[in-house]
């Protein structure tokens, strides 16, 4: 018999919660945070979402989605029990990641979707605290927390848990400050053939900073996969540049309010004026 749906979801908030703290030290103990050029707003930040994602994913749209998928399919409660976790795990990951690459598009795509996803590009430095800087309502875009409420319902959280942990650790491993991927390719050059088919086929820091930045090599406008950068490569969106990244951030970062980055819409507020460069004598 499976395990509860509660049990497998705090195993997973307890994994993922404990992966998390574990590379974030390493960032700290390591410097990469300290050096940073606003830590204390990137950690007001991440702990913002941190402590949100749970209430925000969880109760709100947890809450909803259950609502909805009670009413939708009355009869259909442990329905997809008996189905296979081997077929099931894999269809969801893939539906997911194509779901979190639609979105994503278009969140550099469309202006106003911009806004919502602009929070997590206004770091001005790459370490895994990244992952929990979002305004508030891009939780509510996400495939994963509305399909976690329709596999609890249906009886396959199992699969859906897996699928999620799998992503969850591409996407620490992705923004971490570590280029652990050019440090094992200096290592160990004769493995490049197998770095080529890896980096077309899931997304690695290399493709995933060079989102996250601007200037030469940069690629803000494409790389948008999580995990699956095939989808990039499949649908003309990918760029592999190969090298590390100088400048991380938004040019206009500094001149984002805080509260719009966190609440936008509901909070809305001008760019800050701009800094006054420094004073020759
Ligand atoms: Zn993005
Ligand atoms: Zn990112």
């Amino acid at each position: 018999m499976n395990p509860p749906a509660v049990d497998i979801e705090i195993t997973l908030g307890v994994t993922v919660l404990t992966t998390f703290v574990l590379i974030y030290s390493a960032e700290l103990f390591s410097g990469h945070i300290r050096r940073a050029q606003r830590p204390l707003r990137d950690a007001v930040f991440s702990l913002f979402g941190l402590i949100g994602q749970p209430m925000v994913s969880g109760v709100i749209v947890g809450g909803i989605a259950g609502h909805l998928a009670a009413q939708w399919f009355p009869s259909h409660s442990n329905s997809l029990q008996g189905i296979s976790f081997w077929l099931l795990c894999p269809l969801l990951f893939v539906g997911m990641e194509l779901a979190h690459y639609t979105i994503h598009r278009y969140a550099h795509e469309w202006r106003w979707l911009w806004k919502i996803h602009r929070t997590h590009h206004s770091g001005l430095d790459m370490n895994s605290g990244l992952l929990y800087r979002y305004n508030l309502f891009w939780i509510f875009l996400l495939p994963q927390p509305w399909v976690g409420a329709f596999a609890s319902y249906s009886g396959c959280y199992e699969s859906f848990a897996i699928a999620v942990f799998i992503t969850y650790i591409i996407n620490v491993l992705t923004h971490t400050a570590f280029r652990w991927d050019l440090y094992l390719r200096t290592k160990a050059p004769w493995s490049e053939p197998l770095w080529w088919v890896l980096e077309r086929t899931i997304t690695l820091p290399d493709t995933h900073h060079a989102h996250h930045s601007y200037g030469r090599n940069a690629h803000p406008n494409g790389n948008y996969a999580v995990s699956l950068f095939l989808f990039d490569v499949v649908f003309g969106t990918a760029k592999i540049p190969n090298t590390r990244q100088k400048l991380f951030g938004l040019p206009i970062a500094r001149r984002l309010h805080w509260a719009e980055e966190i609440f936008w819409p509901v909070v809305r507020k001008p760019l800050l004026p701009k800094a006054e460069p420094p004073q020759q004598s």
